[in-house]
């Protein structure tokens, strides 16, 4: 993190707004069900947090995390879950929570790996969505904020394991 320059992309109270709007929509879509969230390590946890404790619909809560092979800070396509949920998810109504979709080869892996274990329903709610960097179609059902490209860091998003505390959202300038 030495001589890393970053800029404020998401303050803590536009990071606030965004997710009580969030939380009322999902809360909307499911009122009357039990969810189970999946949060997607470690990257989700903190937003996750936030988002739960803002829904109006009961929940019960799991963690999975993924690892793509290849180093650096993008996916390069061979996925494997290194920590499953604990959860019988057969039957149950799914809300995976994931920080970033980037590629989109995380969270298609992850949701069809999950789809084969028959939940009644399945839908992912993104902390952040980059449009632009697909290599595969994958739409998020919920997505907090949009934006082109770049490295964010904080609220739950590491370079390198470090900046996941920071309690805004920043954009790294000089990777
Ligand atoms: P993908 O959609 O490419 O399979 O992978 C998404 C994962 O890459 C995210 O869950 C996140 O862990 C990581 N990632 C992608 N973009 C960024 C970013 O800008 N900042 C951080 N900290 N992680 C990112």
């Amino acid at each position: 993190m030495e001589g890393m320059e970053k800029e404020i992309l998401f303050s803590r109270d536009a990071i606030n707004q965004r997710i009580t709007e969030l939380a009322a929509d999902i809360s909307r879509d499911y009122a009357g069900k039990e969810l189970v969230v999946v949060g997607v390590l470690k990257g989700a946890f903190i937003f996750m947090a936030d988002l739960i404790r803002r829904l109006q619909t009961p929940c019960v809560i799991d963690f999975a995390r993924l690892a793509s092979y290849g180093a650096g800070s993008t996916s390069s396509g061979q996925i494997v879950i290194t920590k499953d949920i604990e959860m019988e998810i057969r039957d149950r109504d799914v809300l995976i929570v994931e920080d970033i979709v980037d590629t989109g080869l995380t969270l298609s892996y992850l949701v069809q790996a999950f789809k084969e274990r028959g939940p009644r329903s399945l839908k992912v709610c993104a902390f952040m969505d980059k449009r632009l960097r697909r290599k595969v179609v994958f739409e998020a059902d919920y997505v907090g904020f949009t934006i082109d490209d770049g490295f964010v860091v904080g609220y739950g998003l590491d370079f390198n394991e470090k900046a996941r505390f920071f309690p805004d959202v920043y954009i790294v300038t000089n990777l």
